[in-house]
């Protein structure tokens, strides 16, 4: 079988982060990367599990000594991906996942051609709108800039390889199952 990176993208709020809790209980040998950000951590998330979470001198310091595969500025704050563990996992043959956003999707694709872009859709700019609000663990300025981000990130979702639609967890997990088999059996 064929060990590949693939790239999770999809707008803040439409809910990919539990489509790939659930894809990853289901199949726990893929890795995940964990992100570097310069945001401040939500109630209950863990430095190293969550997010490395850095100060902004940090972040970048590690842009200028180059140890980003993909960095981006997303709504006010930086995230970025670290090569190292990347390159590990591709090394150790394991298969891996990033959960980043569409501009550090596109830096990825255009680095690693193989690398497979997914972009999880929501069904509706409304249904993204009231699942946002709705999960309260932001500001109403933050929620103004992220639906803005929302519908750039959407323009650049006909970039992607695939695009799965989530309007039902099971059945959205079940089309990231069957695109990575796909992809996975591909020789
Ligand atoms: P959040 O602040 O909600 O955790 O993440 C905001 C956005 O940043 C999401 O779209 C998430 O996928 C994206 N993101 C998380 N980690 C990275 C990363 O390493 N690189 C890039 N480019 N985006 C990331």
């Amino acid at each position: 079988m064929n060990k590949k990176l693939y790239v999770i993208s999809g707008s803040s709020g439409v809910g990919k982060g539990t489509v790939l809790k659930g894809f990853l209980k289901k199949n726990p040998e893929f890795m995940l990367s964990i992100s570097c950000t310069t945001r401040k951590p939500r109630p209950g998330e863990v430095d190293g599990v969550n997010y490395f979470f850095l100060s902004k001198d940090e972040f970048q310091n590690c842009i200028d000594n180059d140890k980003f595969l993909e960095w981006a500025e997303f709504a006010g704050n930086f995230y970025g991906t670290k090569k190292k563990y990347i390159n590990q996992c591709l090394e150790q043959g394991k298969d891996i996942i990033l959960e980043i956003d569409t501009q550090g999707a596109l830096q990825v694709k255009k680095r690693m051609p193989e690398a497979v872009l997914i972009f999880i859709c929501p069904p509706s700019y409304e249904a993204l709108e009231n699942r946002l609000r709705g999960r309260h663990t932001e500001d109403e300025e933050t929620i103004q800039k992220r639906l803005e981000q929302a519908k750039i990130e959407l323009e650049r979702a006909e970039r992607f390889d695939y695009k799965i639609l989530n309007d039902d967890l099971e059945k959205a997990i079940c089309a990231l199952e069957n695109v990575i088999n796909k992809e996975r059996n591909n020789a």
